[in-house]
């Protein structure tokens, strides 16, 4: 039977000497999970070409369906994931045009020149592909190996979870193990968003195979709207059915003293 192992490698000082909580991880880990790959692997490495490139190479070695590494994608000295990602499948680093091309945008829009430290954005392994950067200026990077596909995305929570949702996630749906997937809303009014949160976290920690997304309509202000979209997957429709009407039923119980329960 085929594996779907994934893999993901996170880079940056700061999350070996305990200043930063390694939060990229374990989102990548429950959204793989939900997927249908078994993450077999997390490893943290150093701002240090040697170390992500010898990451990346044993996670080759293992033959990892996917890897995602996070990090050092930045314009500064310190971000070396690309080079490190170029060296460790024994490609050339050159600039991409695709990449150059979504960078100038980028800096045309803020009147800003290209500079050597921001063309180095668009510096890619030979073979790659670009991921747009919607909230930021570094695109992320797509590269196959052999039977892998190499993903690299930005250390900042909020760009990599966008670029995720936006062109990575549909792609290891394509690639992956094609598990059912259900999906189903809840427009909650009176609350606003930041009292929901809590409850968000207490669900999603209960019904471990549901994530849950909440989209505020408006701004948090008298009666404030916000939809959740509630999504799993499973090995049938009706395993994922299930999770996520066990989610929905237990925010409803949540919530139902203090607001409004639109459709659901
Ligand atoms: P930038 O263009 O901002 O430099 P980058 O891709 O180079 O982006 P980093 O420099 O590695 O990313 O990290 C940027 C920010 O994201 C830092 O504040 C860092 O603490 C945070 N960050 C990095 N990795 C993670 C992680 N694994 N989990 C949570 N936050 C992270
Ligand atoms: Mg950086």
């Amino acid at each position: 039977m085929e594996m779907f192992t994934a893999e993901i490698v996170s880079i940056g000082n700061e999350l070996l000497i305990g200043k930063t909580v390694n939060t990229n991880a374990t989102w990548l880990g429950r959204k793989l999970t939900l997927l249908g790959y078994k993450v077999r692997r997390i490893t943290v490495v150093p701002d240090e070409i040697e170390e992500i490139s010898s990451a990346i190479r044993e996670a080759l070695a293992r033959d990892a369906k996917v890897i995602i590494t996070t990090g050092g994608l930045g314009p500064t000295f310190d971000d070396k994931t690309s080079e490190a990602l170029a060296y460790a499948l024994n490609m050339k680093w050159i600039v991409n045009e695709e990449a150059l091309k979504l960078v100038r945008e980028k800096y045309e829009k803020m009147g800003l020149e290209l500079t050597k430290h921001r063309i180095k954005l668009a510096k890619m392994p030979e073979k790659a592909k670009p991921i747009p950067n919607p909230a930021g200026s570094a695109p992320g990077i797509l590269v196959e190996k052999g039977k892998s596909l190499i993903i690299a995305l930005p250390g900042v929570p909020r760009e990599m979870k966008e670029m995720f949702e936006k062109y990575v996630e549909s792609l290891l749906r394509d690639r992956g193990p094609k598990l059912a997937f259900y999906e189903d809303t809840i427009i909650i009014k009176g609350i606003p968003e930041s009292s929901l949160a809590p409850f968000i976290d207490q669900v999603m920690k209960k019904v471990i195979k549901v994530y849950i997304k909440s989209h505020p309509k408006g701004s948090e202000g008298y009666k404030p709207v916000i939809e959740l979209h509630i999504t799993s997957s499973g090995k049938s429709l009706e395993e994922a059915r299930k999770y996520v009407e066990e989610a929905k039923e237990k925010i409803i119980n949540l919530v139902k003293d203090k607001a409004e329960i639109l459709e659901g």
